[in-house]
């Protein structure tokens, strides 16, 4: 068992890093104090290859491999979360086309989502009646001629008003229970997306509603076979939670560097609270969360690496990383007493940021139901 990077591992981590810190970490309380989309960020990390990693330097890709690209979106997370949650759904969906598209397919999106060149990548599930449970779709796709036509509603859809091309989930009429994904671009006629929702954290991220209304999309726009949309939404889910796990890490080790920091600054007593015992046990449980968070998020994005079955370690790295990762940030909070509460730190955005790693992309209720599956029937 080796316990080590690899080179490339580790120049991605340098690099990032070094990103993360010096260009974008400056920014991020501005981004969240004006809920403004970080675009800039975002180009910025397209310039570097890290919007496309999961697929070949062919399809303008960088294909750097699970772990690689966990370790990236881990650091964009510690320097700017509304930034990484941009980056995490424009690889899902670039990896899902990469996967299951046909080579038009391929060749129309994946260049321009890896450049920024059409815009990001949107992935819509969620429906006002549909969250945790995805059999309960509404969205219809008919067939008419050499078109399905999409009608119905989705929720919270992260980047969907700067997306190139959206996978819409959606029901067949002749199977209400088959799903199917349908690649959507941006002015198709009916189809239209909503206000950007105001939000507790990850205020620059862009999460809006869209709606389909008579639209008409060439079939040659479905991903996948027909009936296949839950297969691929579950593949794309699998890995997108390893990605949360490494958001969470992220936005809680940088809560962390700023409590260890402040703890050693801030003199009570006469002495600096870092000489607390209480002080030290909070940063020291932190700090356990995270390195065993970030041992399952390795271990789940290395058996993806691998072409293992990694479902369940995805769920466990999941529910572990975002709960540490709550725990570490309230902990962080705590640490910096009154000061933690006010927006001069930025450990108060830091706590509201991590809130929702333990919802989306299934909530922490349902990465137990997973996890219990392989336990029992
Ligand atoms: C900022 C943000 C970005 C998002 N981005 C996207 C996106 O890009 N694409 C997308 O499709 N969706 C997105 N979502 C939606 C997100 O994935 C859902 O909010 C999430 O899956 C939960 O669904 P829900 O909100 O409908 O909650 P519900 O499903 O209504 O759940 C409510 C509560 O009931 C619990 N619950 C539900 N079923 C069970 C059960 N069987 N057993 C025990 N407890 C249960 C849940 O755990 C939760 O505590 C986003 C959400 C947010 C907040």
């Amino acid at each position: 068992m080796r316990f080590e990077l690899t080179d490339e591992q580790q120049q991605v981590q340098e690099m990032v890093r070094s990103l993360a810190r010096k260009t974008l970490a400056p920014k991020a309380a501005e981004i969240d104090e004006d809920s403004r989309f970080p675009e800039d960020n975002l180009r910025q990390l397209a310039g570097l290859g890290l919007l496309g990693m999961l697929y070949p330097a062919s399809f303008g890709g960088s294909e750097a491999g699970a772990v690689a690209y966990n370790i990236a979106l881990r650091e964009v997370a510690g320097g700017c979360a509304s930034t990484a949650v941009g980056m995490a759904v424009t690889n899902m969906v670039g990896e899902a086309i990469w996967r299951f598209g046909s080579e038009e397919q391929r060749r129309k999106y994946l260049p321009g989502l890896a450049s920024y060149g059409i815009g990001l990548g949107a992935f819509a599930l969620t429906e006002p009646g549909a969250g945790s449970d995805a059999g309960g779709l509404a969205t219809t796709a008919v067939e008419d001629g050499d078109r399905y036509v999409l009608n119905g509603s989705k929720m919270f859809i992260t980047n969907g008003s700067h997306a190139g091309v959206t996978i819409v989930m959606a029901v067949t009429q002749k199977d209400p229970k088959r799903i199917s994904a349908f690649l959507v671009e941006p002015g198709t006629p009916g189809f239209t997306v909503g206000k950007p929702e105001r939000k507790m954290g990850l205020k620059g991220s862009d999460t809006v509603s869209m709606s389909f209304d008579d639209c008409r999309i060439p079939k040659r726009n479905l991903l996948g076979g027909l009936g296949e949309g839950l297969k691929i939404a579950l593949a794309a889910l699998d890995g997108g939670r390893i990605g949360i796990s490494s958001q969470a890490i992220g936005i809680a080790g940088a809560a962390l560097d700023a409590a260890a920091a402040y703890a050693q600054d801030r003199r009570q007593f006469g002495q600096p609270i870092s000489g607390f015992q209480a002080i030290r046990w909070m940063l020291a449980d932190a700090a356990t969360g995270l390195e065993a968070a970030q041992l399952l998020a390795y271990r789940a994005a290395w058996m993806k690496e691998q072409g293992k079955p990694y479902t369940r370690e995805a769920s466990m790295a999941k529910v572990f990383a975002s709960e540490a990762g709550n725990r570490a940030c309230q902990n962080a909070v705590q640490v910096l007493g009154g000061y933690g509460y006010i927006r001069e730190y930025p450990v108060e955005r830091h706590l509201r940021d991590i809130k929702v790693t333990t919802i989306y992309e299934g909530t922490s209720e349902i990465q137990r139901i997973v996890v219990s599956r392989s336990l029992v029937r």
